[in-house]
């Protein structure tokens, strides 16, 4: 049987290929092989970061690991799945849910063609790529709500300053598949407690936006507001007011600072829908002890947000959203906007250059590197190969060993185990190779004992008060 099958199958297969080839080979040359871009080469140059990135130095590394398992611990404890996708997508998937109007899509977004002539971007951010895992990998079947977390690099093409990058990094926690308001506060408290658990002093500030309908009516007032004051708002309000005017709330310009303060307030347009679950998310932090601040002016610059908006702030620094540590907010309509049934959703993303700034400008202690517990010393090459062989040993049972294996001098190796206040030093000159030994020195007070190489590793460990079991 399954001889007789397997011959159609190869007729079928080698059709196609015969039919294509010279489809293919017909294509007009300009479109089969596009023009390449000449990229001048200097002969001789020294290189620099593209304008924007940012290496992430050694200096920084424990910063970065300390934020990254409290991340994770977070994610364990409140049970979320990490997610990775790719940082290039369509960029239709931005313009689709963050928005044609939005900042990030219309002036800050890395849009190129491919070499297929494919339009794609490197995401500004990546909950718009979360939802179009969840509707692409059929995760609407799992039990609701799917708990997604990720940690990665996003995408803007902004003015660089401290702590604005165009390369930058976002940890997010989504949860998509359930509209209660127990999500929302969930969501603000482990943003919340993401900093305060790194030392990092914070504020929430929360709004609700509501619901497309509550904002058509809020929007129209807005506009009317705005408009009998057009004589003293800025220009850039004045552009906002046609395009998007929800964001001339974002305005920072002095002149407009009284008109902002008296405008309309969305609250007062929230359907009683919206209200009682703003309501809800408010009683639940306040039940929570996470403290937040009401502030109708945050409105946030991506277009996919309902109800619930907040964000981050440090204690003491300036409020507003140039200074946001974390942005967030429920997204009940995003995933039936990327083409799915209507799921709720809500998530936050804390950007991680920020949180590194406080952590670095507040002195913040975070676990370092483990101190190396003996220094292994050598004296000459057969000497060196022995002391190799010990190191290795020495890892294998668990012991962190320093060592400057490519140094000649007993002295200047003593005197780097000394500033690093290692505790102990095994020493291994001729003598000892002769003798098969290793001398143990307690580098406090100096006494030195000589003992069997094969047994050194154990002598140390109970030395170390590692093993208490009689050698
Ligand atoms: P957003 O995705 O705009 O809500 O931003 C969420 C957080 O990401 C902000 O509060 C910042 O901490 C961080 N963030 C956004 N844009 C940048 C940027 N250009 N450089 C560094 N961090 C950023």
């Amino acid at each position: 049987m399954p001889q007789s099958k397997k011959k159609p199958m190869l007729k079928k297969a080698a059709a196609p290929a015969k039919k294509v080839a010279p489809k293919k080979s017909a294509a007009p040359a300009s479109k089969a092989a596009p023009k390449k871009e000449e990229v001048k080469i200097p002969a001789k140059k020294q290189f620099q970061l593209v304008r924007g990135m940012k290496d992430v130095l050694p200096r920084d590394q424990w910063y970065w690991k300390a934020m990254y398992d409290k991340s994770q611990q977070l994610a364990i404890d409140y049970g979320f799945d990490r997610i990775e996708t790719p940082v290039l997508e369509e960029a239709a998937l931005f313009m689709r849910s963050v928005g044609k109007q939005s900042d990030i899509v219309e002036k800050e977004m890395y849009v190129f063609e491919d070499r297929d002539q494919e339009k794609v971007a490197l995401r500004p951010e990546a909950t718009a790529s979360v939802v179009r895992a969840y509707l692409q990998h059929g995760m609407w079947n799992q039990p609701q709500p799917v708990k997604l977390w990720y940690w990665g690099p996003m995408f803007r093409h902004e003015r660089p300053q401290s702590g604005r990058q165009r390369q930058f990094t976002q940890v997010g926690f989504e949860i998509i598949g359930d509209a209660s308001p127990v999500i929302d506060a969930q969501i603000i408290q482990m943003a919340y407690l993401f900093y305060t658990e790194l030392k990092i002093p914070v504020n929430v500030q929360i709004n609700s936006i509501g619901m497309p309908e509550d904002r058509t009516r809020y929007k129209m007032e807005l506009v009317q507001f705005y408009r009998s004051h057009r004589g003293e708002i800025c220009e850039t309000c004045k552009v906002r007011l046609m395009k998007n005017p929800m964001r001339v709330l974002d305005c920072k310009e002095p002149q407009c600072q009284p008109i902002k303060t008296a405008a309309p307030q969305i609250v007062d347009y929230l359907s009683n829908e919206s209200r009682d679950h703003f309501m809800k998310v408010l009683e639940y932090l306040d039940e929570l002890n996470v403290p937040y601040f009401l502030d109708h002016t945050l409105v946030r610059g991506l277009d996919y947000y309902t109800k619930t908006v907040f964000e981050i702030v440090t204690t003491d620094g300036e409020q507003g959203s140039q200074t946001a540590l974390c942005g967030g907010g429920r997204y009940d309509l995003l995933v039936e906007e990327m083409g799915g049934k209507p799921v709720p959703a809500c998530g936050t993303a804390p950007g991680l250059e920020r949180a590194l700034i406080q952590l670095r400008e507040r002195q913040i202690d975070v676990p370092g590197a483990p101190a190396p517990q003996v220094y292994v010393a050598q004296l000459g090459d057969l000497s060196r190969r022995k002391a190799m062989l010990l190191f290795t040993r020495l890892r294998a049972e668990g012991i962190l060993a320093d060592q400057d294996f490519c140094k000649n001098s007993l002295k200047s190796q003593l005197e780097s185990a000394n500033g690093k206040k290692i505790p102990f030093a095994m020493v291994i000159g001729q003598k000892e190779v002769q003798e098969g030994t290793v001398i143990i020195r307690d580098m406090d007070s100096g006494v030195q004992e000589t003992v069997d190489f094969n047994k050194a590793p154990q002598i140390l460990k109970r030395k170390l008060g590692l093993d208490s079991a009689a050698v």
